[in-house]
């Protein structure tokens, strides 16, 4: 069996989105600020995508800029809303610790010029509370951002009442959406959002290509310096095929997306159900309040990294929470934030399932999870130590 179980980390480009994007290679490939026909029919293609993508999570298509990226478009709304906030004497900035690295080193970037950042805690399901950060915004707070849903342990934040909180005291209010577009249904005209970030290849779009949400009025921030294009606020002639591509891939999620819902959270729940019978694993994120194709597991007395290794021999891509920095592992940011020990981080597995997965797909993941972990357990000494009593089981 061939399992993609990795689609947080990418997924299979749609085949909407290479048929829409085809043309725009082979034929339509002026270039859009060209004042001749192959040129303005490109540059009606993007603001074509514009429209479509815009009317998708319910913006005007002004308020759409495209990027190359989820990266990007958060790197562009915090740099934005700090220099909005610096020209008005305000450098405080509210996030949290299970954010991306795209958001958490731009903060950083932030600190050493000056900011100051309070991470608010999350629960153990990695979860923010509205009451602490309605307690942490001060009067030079300029943003809040706190993503959608989160990329290791599927959770889903609290957005419309995070967001009603900034609004009510007059903060911008920024979220890395990137897992949550086209995977949940989404309405920038009735949810209190400022700045808000996607990448199309997390939604069987192409790579390389994503875009930034700014509401009518917040003013933003170029990072590249260049040409007019984007409005002047992203120089750099337009990735056109990758933008319509995007378009397309969007639309189609979103028209799918009840359908796709209802069958990955029956999955997701079969696998989790499943998972569970493993003693000493648990469940990392909220329960219920969760990505519908999100399956994160802690085991205690392994390493994540075999794991994922013997799982690839059977043919399933998946995930661990550890992330090599610099030939080092070091356990997620994520799971330790929500209090996972650092030994019981190291054996994490994230599974995340496409639309096409199936039941036996997932009874397949199940058994073979199962088994690997047996085996692991089998020559590990921390478990050896566990099972002595020398050490205490911390799951
Ligand atoms: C993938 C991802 C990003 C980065 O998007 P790219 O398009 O790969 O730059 C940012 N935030 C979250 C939550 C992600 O999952």
């Amino acid at each position: 069996m061939n399992i993609y179980a990795d689609n947080a980390a990418t997924t299979r480009m749609s085949r909407a989105a290479i048929d829409a994007m085809l043309p725009l290679m082979e034929e339509t490939f002026g270039n859009p600020s060209s004042l001749y026909t192959i040129g303005q029919r490109a540059k009606t293609a993007l603001e074509d995508a514009r429209e479509r993508v815009a009317a998708c999570i319910g913006a005007q298509p002004w308020e759409i800029l495209f990027t190359s990226g989820g990266s990007e478009a958060d790197n562009q709304a915090i740099r934005s809303a700090a220099a909005l906030g610096k020209k008005a004497g305000k450098c405080h900035i509210i996030s949290d610790p299970i954010e991306h690295h795209a958001v958490l080193h731009t903060l950083q970037a932030l600190e050493k010029e000056g900011f100051e950042i309070t991470f608010l805690p999350v629960s153990p399901a990695g979860l923010v509370d509205p009451a602490a950060l309605e307690a942490a915004i001060r009067p030079d707070t300029c943003l809040v951002t706190v993503m959608y849903a989160n990329n290791e342990i599927g959770t889903i934040e609290p957005i419309r009442a995070l967001g009603e909180i900034c609004r009510a005291h007059g903060v911008l209010f920024h979220t890395d959406a990137v897992q949550a577009v086209g995977h949940l249904p989404i309405d920038v005209g009735t949810l209190p959002i400022d700045l808000l970030s996607a990448s199309a290849h997390k939604f069987h779009g192409p790579k390389g290509v994503g875009f930034l949400y700014a509401k009518k009025g917040v003013r933003l921030t170029n990072l590249i310096e260049g040409g007019a294009q984007e409005r002047g606020k992203r120089a750099g002639t337009e990735n056109v095929p990758g933008i319509a591509g995007m378009a397309a891939a969007l639309e189609e999620a979103v028209a799918g997306m009840p359908a796709h819902a209802a069958k990955l959270t029956a999955l997701r729940d079969r696998l989790i159900r499943g998972l569970q019978a493993i003693p000493h694993a648990a469940l990392n994120g909220d329960p219920t309040q969760r990505l519908p194709g999100n399956v994160n597991f802690c085991f205690e007395g392994i390493e994540g990294e075999s794991l994922l290794l013997l799982l690839d021999d059977r043919g399933i891509s998946a995930s661990s929470g550890s992330a090599c920095t610099s030939g080092a592992l070091d356990p997620s940011h994520v799971l330790l934030a929500i209090g996972r020990p650092h030994d019981v981080a190291h054996g994490s597995l994230r599974l995340t399932l496409g639309e096409n997965a199936t039941e036996e797909e997932v009874d397949f993941i199940i058994q073979s999870v199962a088994e690997v972990v047996t085996y692991l357990r089998g020559f590990s000494p921390v478990w050896r130590d566990l099972c002595a009593g020398k050490t205490p089981f911390l799951l």
